[in-house]
């Protein structure tokens, strides 16, 4: 075997064994047991697919003629493009704060966007500077990567500023909008078309103008297509980006000469991926797609008067009284919600569970999909906490066993059990799934005010005959409750 053939050998099974490790990596994410290792599995793949890249770029330089020298000074920038990536890497997963990742999932996003299209603008010059005509495919997919990766790259900038509060979280909506946007999505379609058209007719020289008109209308298209969204909305937005980007990546790799198989693997896994959350995302909030991309909703919703809808009706209780219920009963359903995670309540939350536990009380985790802000947020925090996963059950699992419960405690949630989701239709939850809470013997609602939730509905819940309302801070209320446990 010829020292040629034996590096196109490691770099396919190399490209083979990483695809294969995506591929188990995804699957073993899909549940929290499993998660970390599915994570460590995926990370092995990508070290595959990058070593293989080297092996890749040693055999297609020498290929080309390239002098040995030559070789070696491709391989030192792949080296340095490598170990830059890595170090920001571990940098930013030591350092970023747990409650700014769906920022920094957004910023992965756009920058896999924006890498996608650095790839085919470098594949232009190389074209260029060569005789070898773009291939048909290489062609419609180079004008592809140019859009999607622009519409992600900008896009993801947007909807990271958002979250992080330096974009405005309000929807910009103007009139004319959606003719804008039309407008922009057909232009940067007739762009393509310039672009593609020519070489498709045979014409030598890429259309490195048409290129760059299907990059600057991409990037304002991913412009105007985020803005109009508001920023609560953005997790949604995040997982859709993640979506384009696979698309992006999987293009890229048809870019190339020749294809790259796992660039075409991993971005359709990312792509498929990212599509199923965001349709799991908009059906566990009853939305469609559509509505969050084009109805404006997002937007931080402030009611006024809560007090007066509830009117004297509300039954509060305290940490004494709560606690005292909490040791008589068999059967206790935490509900963590969104308060839960603002207010890092999570540790006495635990300390709670542990004690009741302790005394031989039965207690479980309701989790709904959407709780919190971001696809699994509940999960991650109990899990920090170190929760035994059999008892964090999901919404359709206990649903069932909310009549058989002594006391439901509601920590900082609010629509995800709001029973006007029941309602056909009027409400902007109708239809949604909910945890049925009230049909358990006593509900206890702890947070801050009658105050809604990213709805901006009232709730009925909290003025049931079997609710009591416990306002307080998430975790100091939590805390005053463990103490009067623990001292009782
Ligand atoms: P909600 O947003 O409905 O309600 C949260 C409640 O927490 C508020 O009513 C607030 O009341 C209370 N709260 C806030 N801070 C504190 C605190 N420090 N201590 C105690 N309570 C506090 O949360 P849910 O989790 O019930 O529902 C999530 C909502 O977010 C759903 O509508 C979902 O569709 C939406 N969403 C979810 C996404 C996801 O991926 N999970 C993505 C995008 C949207 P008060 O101010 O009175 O304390």
């Amino acid at each position: 075997m010829t020292a040629n053939e034996i590096l196109r050998l490691a770099a396919d099974i190399g490209y083979l064994a990483g695809s294969i490790c995506f591929i188990i990596g995804l699957r073993r994410l899909s549940s929290p047991k499993t998660a970390v290792g599915g994570n460590l599995v995926g990370a092995l793949g990508m070290l595959l697919a990058l070593l293989s890249a080297i092996a890749d770029t040693a055999l297609q330089a020498d290929l080309s003629g390239a002098a040995p020298a030559e070789v070696r000074t491709y391989i030192l920038w792949l080296g340095g493009a490598i170990l830059l990536g890595s170090l920001s890497g571990i940098l930013l997963a030591r350092f970023v704060d747990f409650k700014a990742m769906p920022q920094l999932v957004g910023l992965f996003n756009g920058f896999g966007g924006l890498a996608s299209v650095l790839v085919a603008g470098a594949m232009i010059l190389i074209l260029a500077g060569s005789t070898t005509q773009e291939s048909p495919v290489s062609a419609i997919a180079t004008a592809v990567t140019a859009l999607i990766g622009s519409i992600t790259f900008w896009g993801s900038l947007v909807a990271a500023g958002k979250l992080q509060g330096v974009v405005t979280e309000k929807p910009v909506r103007y009139r004319g909008e959606q003719i804008v946007k039309g407008l922009m999505a057909l232009a940067a379609l007739a762009a393509s078309a310039a672009y593609i058209a020519p070489e498709l007719a045979g014409n030598v020289f890429p259309q490195s103008t048409a290129f760059i008109l299907v990059v600057v209308t991409g990037s304002v298209l991913g412009l105007l297509l985020t803005l109009p969204i508001g920023g609560a909305d953005m997790p949604i937005v995040i997982a859709l980006l993640n979506s384009y980007s696979g698309i992006a990546a999987a293009a890229t790799g048809f870019v190339l000469d020749p294809p790259n198989k796992i660039l075409i693997i991993a971005g359709a896994l990312v792509g498929a991926s990212g599509i199923i959350l965001t349709r799991l995302m908009c059906h566990a909030m009853n939305r469609s797609l559509a509505n969050v991309l084009f109805g404006g909703v997002g937007a931080i919703v402030q009611q006024e008067g809560a007090g007066d809808i509830y009117a004297g009706r509300v039954k509060s209780t305290g940490a004494e009284e709560i606690a005292e219920l909490l040791r008589i009963a068999q059967r206790v359903v935490i509900v963590p919600g969104y308060g839960m995670a603002v207010g890092r309540a999570a540790t006495p939350v635990r300390q709670l569970f542990e004690a009741m536990e302790a005394a031989g009380t039965v207690v479980e985790f309701g989790i709904h999909p959407v709780a919190g802000r971001m696809p699994g947020h509940m999960n991650v925090l109990l899990a920090e906490e170190s929760i035994p996963y059999d008892r964090l059950k999901e919404m359709d699992e206990i649903n069932g066993s909310f009549p058989n419960t002594d006391i439901v405690v509601v920590i900082g949630a609010n629509d995800v059990v709001n029973p006007q989701a029941r309602s056909a239709q009027g409400s902007p939850i109708s239809g949604m799934p909910i945890l049925d809470v009230d049909a358990a013997r006593t509900v206890i609602v702890v947070k801050r005010s009658l105050a809604p939730g990213f709805a901006g509905i009232s709730n009925p819940l909290f003025v049931a005959d079997n609710c009591l309302m416990f306002f307080a801070d998430a975790k100091q209320g939590m805390e005053a409750v463990l103490k009067a446990y623990k001292e009782g």
